[in-house]
């Protein structure tokens, strides 16, 4: 094939892009910003986000990937050509491109993506499934008749998947992830302290003193927020026990999800999983104790895969360098006219 061969995660937070021989080349938010008045695109990536919460009324900040799917299609095409434009800019030729999509998603948002990748920009588009490349990304050997087992943790949802052979044969998605973590924590703070904050600071509590269990010493954080009632701006301290608290239903979700796939995992396949243990991916991942809390829940063994933020675009990377997983798993690159995709310039999307 011609032209150079990319793998990108497009996540509901970040967008990650491995490009062959080279490595990860790009880590940024998926978030545009829109003049209103205008519909004229700003500000992509890190410049975007920092503009979350802080806009004036004429911009308009557009966060495009919901759960793990496209929601809106001209702002994730507005991100994905921003980026592909900076990496192939003096390249003759249009590069090839593997992008993940959650093992849950339809035949038509499978299509749509392939869409949205071949008209950003890309010569040939073809899709790998999201657990299949983070269990690559993590140094799993996923083609081999043994069960392993991978969770990722991310934004919108935490995708639990065991796999054999290079096909996912138990999966299940829910909703408690990164931004349910980051919603309870300012429910809660609302709840008790009669106080708003932004979601970049909830955010910021969960990274700071966020846990997956209750910590022997506590510790504390001063954050900056907005009186419910007087509206006047305070600061508070904020407890890890607090955040803890406020997190817990949600990791009990994690937990009971991780549960309830392995009841449905066939016998011979958990007793692999008992020997390889349980992989955690995603930035979720990250968060202090969730390996020991997944481990006691279950009685599995838990690891925190290495570099778990970009374990699913590395795992691209190792599909690229070996193009027969991707054909094993009825990965096929395709162009835009064999993909006979929808007309996005028909004004449809736009
Ligand atoms: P997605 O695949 O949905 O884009 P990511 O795998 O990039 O998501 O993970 C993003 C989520 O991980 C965010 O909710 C972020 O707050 C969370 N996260 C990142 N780093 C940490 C950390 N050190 N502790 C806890 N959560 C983290
Ligand atoms: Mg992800």
């Amino acid at each position: 094939m011609l032209g150079i061969n990319i793998g990108i995660d497009l996540g509901t937070t970040s967008i990650v892009v491995y490009v062959e021989g080279r490595g990860i080349v790009l880590a940024e938010p998926s978030v545009a910003a829109y003049d209103v008045k205008s519909g004229r695109l700003i500000a992509v990536g890190k410049k975007a986000y920092e503009m979350v919460g802080k806009t004036p009324d004429s911009i308009r900040v557009v966060k495009p990937m919901k759960n793990g799917v496209v929601s809106d299609f001209t702002a994730t095409r507005h991100i994905l050509r921003y980026f592909l434009q900076k990496i192939c800019k003096n390249m003759v030729f249009k590069p090839n491109i593997v992008v993940c999509v959650p093992s849950t998603v339809t035949n038509l948002e499978k299509r749509t993506i392939l869409d949205l990748i071949t008209s950003s920009g890309a010569g040939k588009a073809c899709l790998i499934e999201e657990p299949l490349a983070a269990a690559l990304g993590a140094g799993l050997e996923s083609n081999r008749p043994v069960g392993t087992m991978v969770v990722d943790i991310g934004g919108g949802t935490t995708d639990i998947a065991v796999m054999t052979m290079g096909s996912i044969s138990v999966s299940r998605s829910i909703k408690s992830a990164g931004n349910a973590f980051d919603e309870a924590i300012m429910r809660q703070i609302r709840r008790e302290r009669d106080v708003i904050i932004g979601e970049r600071t909830a955010e910021n509590i969960k990274l700071r003193i966020g846990c997956a269990y209750l910590r022997e010493v506590e510790l504390g954080l001063t954050v900056k927020g907005k009186h419910f009632i007087t509206g006047m701006p305070v600061s508070i301290e904020v407890t890890s026990t607090q955040v803890y608290l406020a997190m817990r239903p949600h990791l009990e979700a994690i937990a009971e999800g991780v549960r309830s796939v392995l009841e449905l995992t066939p016998p011979e396949l958990a007793s692999d999983i008992s020997t390889t243990g349980i992989y955690l991916t995603g930035g979720g991942a990250l968060l202090e104790g969730i390996d020991a809390m997944i481990q006691e829940r279950t009685g599995v063994r838990t690891y925190v895969a290495q570099d778990p933020l970009n374990c699913v675009a590395l795992g691209t990377g190792v599909a690229l360098e070996d193009m027969d997983i991707l054909t094993d798993n009825g990965g096929v690159f395709k162009t835009r006219d064999e993909i006979g995709g929808l007309n996005f310039n028909s004004g449809i999307f736009e």
